[in-house]
């Protein structure tokens, strides 16, 4: 029987949390089947899309505020301004 494993460390490590050895993960967002050390079984613990979310989340964080800042800067750059609405349908006067 496995002593006392610390969840914390575990989680932050991202290995069993029964024995604290075998890695949870099997790729960069999908959970392994099983622990490699210990056998233990993971496929009752699905994360579902829940990887996936916060990766997008944090991605959209970080690249999101710079993208903006390009636009603005084009617009402000290029005097650019919305399309003004003339209220005869387009038509030429
Ligand atoms: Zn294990």
């Amino acid at each position: 029987m496995a002593g006392h494993v610390s969840p914390i460390k575990t989680g932050l490590g991202c290995r069993c949390p029964a024995c604290g050895e075998g890695a949870v993960f099997k790729s960069f967002l999908e959970i392994a089947p099983h622990c490699s050390a210990c056998g233990a079984d993971f496929s009752k613990a699905d994360a579902g899309d829940g990887p996936a979310f916060f990766v997008m989340f944090l991605l959209a964080i970080t690249i999101m505020p710079p993208v903006l800042l390009v636009l603005f800067a084009l617009q402000w750059k290029h005097s650019a301004e919305e399309v003004r609405w003339t209220g005869n349908g387009g038509a030429a006067s």
